[in-house]
């Protein structure tokens, strides 16, 4: 197991995301599909850890810097940090994370974490979640329920989302339980 400086940042699963937040997620994530030739979009994900040690996700914000690709995302390590430190004093809420999307291309999508994203994750201690939207048009069909995942679909465009999150454990990093706080009944999951 691959060693990492400090203690991840301790908390109680699931992972509770505002339903604010996943739109954001989503919206952005179709925005990088809209793309000609589709990119992927990435950004940073603010919020709290309560009294029970839940994290709880209540925004999303998108992060212009760096190259994007259909198949990945450079990001600029400094300016990066620096952002997000910013966003977050801004908000006055917690950086949680960062989240990122994956496009189909042709039929496929890359689900979980690619050894890159592994790497970058890993090698950035400051960071305690790691999560991805897949993002695919297509009809709806009857959707089985898959741990430790949300599905959503938005009938007006068309739109699937898939989100999972990865989280810094004791044992390295492992995809965690996560539930949407739903506020209005317009996306389904
Ligand atoms: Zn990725």
């Amino acid at each position: 197991m691959p060693h990492m400086a400090g203690q991840p940042l301790a908390f109680s699963p699931p992972v509770q995301f505002s339903e604010h937040a996943v739109r954001e997620m989503c919206r952005l994530a179709r925005k990088g599909y809209e793309v000609p030739g589709k990119q992927e979009v990435f950004g940073f994900l603010y919020g709290i850890r309560n009294g029970d040690n839940r994290l709880l996700i209540r925004h999303a914000r998108y992060y212009r810097g760096g190259k994007r690709t259909r198949y990945g995302i450079d990001i600029p390590i400094d300016d990066s940090r620096r952002r997000r430190r910013a966003l977050s004093r801004q908000l006055g809420q917690r950086y949680l994370g960062s989240f990122h999307s994956h496009v189909e291309i042709g039929g496929w999508n890359a689900r979980g974490l690619s050894p890159a994203d592994l790497q970058s994750f890993r090698n950035d201690h400051g960071s305690p979640l790691e999560v991805i939207v897949n993002v695919w048009a297509g009809t709806p069909r009857s959707l089985r329920a898959v741990p430790k995942t949300v599905f959503a679909f938005e009938p007006d465009t068309g739109y699937h989302y898939r989100i999972r999150a990865y989280a810094k454990l004791r044992n390295g990093i492992r995809r965690t339980r996560i539930r949407v706080l739903r506020s209005r009944a317009v996306v389904i999951y």
